[in-house]
This record gives C-alpha cells, structure tokens and sequence, in this order.
C-alpha cells in the first residue's frame, strides 16, 4: 500500500514571519487529517521556524533544493547534513531548477543520491516542456530523466524514492494536465521505467505525485487515480482555503 502525501512547494515566497503566520492559520486544519503524509517545502530561511512550529505533528518539512557534497567550499550553498536536522524530504530537480539554474540529470543524480545517503527522501520531479510534448517527445524525456536521475541508486533505497510528474507546461499555468493523460504517464512511462531499472515489485513501491496547477476543484480527479499517490503543490500551497481541501481529498 503506497501511503498519500501532499507536498507544498512554496517556492521563493515567504518571509520568516509570513512563513510563520501562515503556519499558524493552516496547522488546526491540515493536523485534523489522518492517513495524508503532508510535507511543507518553505524557502531555507523559513525552514527552522516552520520546523520549530510543526514538531509533534505528523507534518513533516522538506527544502526545494540542496547540493549533493556533504561540507565543503561552496559558498552560497546548502548540505544535506544541514539539512537532515530539520527536514525529511527534499524536493530535487524541479523543472525551476533545470530551466533558471543549469540542473542537469546528472546533477540531479548526485543529488538524489547524497539525500538518500543522508536519510533524506528525494522527491525527484519529472517532466517535458510544451515543445516536447507537443513534439511528441514526452515518453523520450520523462524516460531519460528517471533512468539518468535514478541511475546506479541502491536498490534498497528506492522504496524510499518519491518521483513526481510535472509537466513543464502545467507548472503555474493553471492548465493542469488531464487526470488520466497524468496517470498515463506515471504508469506507462515512469513505473515501466522503474520496472526495467530495478523491479516490477519496487516499481508498484514507489510513490509517484503529480504536479501542475493542482488546485482543489481538481485535486480529486488525481487523486482517484490507481497511480498517482498524491501531489506536489506549488501556488496552491500558500493558500489556506486550497490546500487544507487538497490534503483532505488526498485522505479521502
Ligand atoms: C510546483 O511548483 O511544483 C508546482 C506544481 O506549481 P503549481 O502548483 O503552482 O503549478
């Protein structure tokens, strides 16, 4: 049985102190939901706070993003020790993160590899631009980016693995993809992938998200299909009377 998560992708929103009211007005909701694993992902200045703010709930908080060397002379950026002692998951290769900063598949494997090594779960996105999709070229790119981004991961690990599907096109558009069109995606490319790289078992293990414009008039419709264990939600998640309802159909 996969277990529902929602992850809330904040992105460079938030003071500390926005960060902490925001908290605040949606705990007595999102806490009353049983059976959702809920992750908030606030920028890295908010993440002590929120942290400070969510202990002894079942909320867990996760980072956008990290570099893959433990310590070292690399101004500017953040480990994933640092990062282990507040948070549980990681959000790695965010199609932001490809598209504005350079992150390669390559990249993105070394990342998802020092998260595992340091008990963080990655949640590894995925997903083509228009161009490819119109092009035809979704299978090609999201096949690549699970076999490149999940290449030589211990076996062991990937039950941990969190891959989430987000088409380019959907993110911050309001043009969510289909509900089936996204399962079509998580079953048929990504879980066959999986399937072939490790097995057909661990393939079924793995929780796949979808991401794109996830709002609560349509959360639903992902979350009654047989592949898709939940989403990352990005400008939804800052809103109190979105992502309260995204989490409770996620139970539901
Ligand atoms: C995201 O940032 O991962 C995302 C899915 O954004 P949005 O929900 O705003 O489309």
């Amino acid at each position: 049985m996969r277990r529902p998560l929602v992850a809330g992708n904040w992105k460079m929103f938030m003071t500390s102190a926005e960060a902490r009211l925001l908290v605040s007005e949606m705990l007595p909701g999102l806490t009353a939901i049983q059976d959702v694993e809920i992750v908030i992902c606030p920028p890295f200045t908010s993440i002590l706070p929120v942290a400070a703010m969510l202990e002894g709930t079942q909320i867990s908080v996760g980072a956008q993003n990290m570099y893959w060397e433990a310590s070292g002379a690399y101004t500017g950026e953040i480990s994933p020790a640092m990062l282990a002692e507040y948070c549980k998951y990681v959000i790695i290769g965010h199609s932001e993160r490809r598209a504005y900063f350079g992150e390669t598949d390559a990249g993105v494997n070394r990342k998802v590899k020092a998260a595992l090594e340091h008990d963080l779960v990655p949640i590894m996105c995925v997903g083509e631009t228009l161009e490819e999709n119109e092009s035809g070229k979704t299978e090609a790119i999201v096949s690549r980016q699970v076999r490149e981004g999940l290449g030589g991961v211990e076996i062991d690990s990937i039950p941990m693995v969190v891959i989430a599907y987000e088409p380019v096109w959907a993110i911050g558009t309001g043009r969510a993809a289909t509900a089936d069109g996204a399962n079509q995606v998580i079953a048929g490319i990504i879980r066959r992938v999986l399937g072939e790289m490790f097995s057909l078992s661990l393939a079924q293990e793995v929780r796949a998200l979808y991401g794109g414009s996830v709002k609560a008039s349509n959360a639903g419709e992902f979350f009654n299909q047989p592949d898709i264990d939940g989403a990352l939600v990005g400008g939804a998640s800052l809103k109190i009377n979105e992502f309260v309802p995204i989490v409770r159909a996620a139970a539901s």
